[in-house]
């Protein structure tokens, strides 16, 4: 398909695809989609081997949010019944972190629900880096805390944070349907506020949200833009006791279009499958280790993943290896500019930030827009519905602010 060949070719030289070839990869028929996937799998190989990076998540802080993410079960006014408690201590936050390294996590992502920190909050925080580093050689470590103040970034950074995640989750155009207690705009300028402070840089989205296939290129046309290093792929979890409870609109096949076309106009940067994987794309979960070069290790924030231990099988049979603490995660074009980026564990490792999110920035890479233009085809035909799979999603009861193991 002459498409799939100059996609691959823009992909090699981190060119960016007009937004009308974006469009067809997510509009490719099912005939067509292992040629798809073949295709981005040609960038991904290039540009990140057969590696795959694990990340664990910590919830430091659950429940309990004042704002209204309408995909979110923390948020105000959620009866999903998820674990409810506050601030973690810094030891009880490293026992949880240090199961997920044990497991081959080499990154840990510390997130706590609601709207922002305080700068007591920041505090806090702080000092759970610095024990998590101090107890973990080589851990990458990013924060994930909601908007931030001016200074907070700088401050989390000298507490050793090497990235900062906050995703843009959604098109500018439809941001304002998922959640009104806050902005697109807001979430553009903490992103852009950690890529300031040196932070590499983790934005993301999240896909079966009602979107249109042009908000989701939009969305990720804007990811490039803010040329993070690390791109998390959200596929909504449709959890009782949200606004998006209905919401079952994705298929495998569909999700494995969208990450193909993140592939393809993020192609060196850290692409990541993150909530949704096993209810989402189910026994398909191999083939899209084709296109993402990262997922997250065990149960997510809420919800409960797979078990680790399948996770790490599931990378071995499909003919990936786990990324080493030694390995750095980034092509070398992105951990030279500006300071490292995450994934450069030299010298000052990831301690030392260029970027924001995982990854170091160039002019070529996820923020230039050359070729961009304006869509001007019409809109691609709308995903077909998935079927509710109430079966596979299940509150998380263990791990952090439990007394049970945690899954790694
Ligand atoms: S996504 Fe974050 S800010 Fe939004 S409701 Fe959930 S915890 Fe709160």
């Amino acid at each position: 398909m002459d498409l799939l060949n100059t996609l691959v070719d823009k992909g090699l030289r981190r060119e960016l695809p007009t937004r009308e070839e974006a469009l067809a990869v997510l509009a490719t028929s099912d005939d067509d989609l292992l040629d798809v996937v073949a295709a981005a799998g040609k960038v991904r190989r290039h540009w990140f081997g057969r590696r795959v990076k694990l990340n664990y998540l910590v919830n430091l802080k659950s429940g309990l949010c004042p704002e209204d993410c309408s995909y979110c079960s923390q948020r105000l006014g959620s009866t999903t019944g998820i674990l409810k408690y506050t601030w973690l201590k810094p030891d009880q936050a490293s026992q949880a972190a240090a199961a997920g390294l044990a497991g081959g996590a080499k990154r840990v992502c510390l997130v706590a629900s609601g709207r922002g920190p305080t700068d007591r909050d920041v505090d806090r925080v702080s000092e759970t880096i610095r024990t998590i580093k101090d107890q973990n050689e080589g851990v990458e470590v990013c924060a994930c805390l909601g908007l931030l103040s001016d200074g907070q970034a700088e401050r989390l950074r000298d507490a050793g944070a090497d990235a900062y995640n906050h995703n843009l989750n959604t098109s500018e155009g439809t941001y304002g349907d998922i959640t009104t207690t806050h902005t697109y705009a807001d979430r553009v300028d903490t992103v852009q506020k950690a890529h300031g402070a040196g932070l590499s840089a983790c934005s993301g989205l999240i896909a079966g949200m009602g979107e249109s296939d042009e908000d989701l290129v939009d969305v990720v046309y804007s990811l490039r833009e803010l040329d993070p290093d690390s791109v998390p792929v959200n596929f909504l979890i449709p959890v009782e006791g949200t606004p998006l409870a209905k919401e079952w609109n994705l298929t495998p096949q569909r999700c494995l279009r969208i990450l193909a076309m993140v592939r393809f106009v993020c192609p060196d940067v850290e692409v990541r499958i993150a909530g949704g994987r096993e209810v989402h794309l189910r026994t398909m979960q191999p083939l899209a280790l084709n296109l993402a070069n990262s997922i997250f290790l065990g149960d997510y924030l809420t919800t409960e993943g797979q078990a680790g231990k399948a996770d790490l099988e599931m990378i071995a049979d499909a003919g990936f290896e786990v990324e080493g603490t030694d390995q750095v995660t980034l092509p070398e074009h992105r951990t030279e500019t500006a300071g490292g980026g995450c994934g450069s564990h030299e010298a000052a490792g990831c301690g030392s930030h260029g970027s924001a999110g995982c990854g170091s920035h160039e002019s070529a890479g996820c923020g230039s827009h050359e070729g961009g233009g304006v869509c001007g085809t019409p809109a691609a035909a709308a995903a077909p519905a998935g079927e509710p799979r109430t079966d596979l999603v299940a509150v998380r009861r263990r791990g952090a602010g439990t007394d049970l193991a945690p899954n790694a």
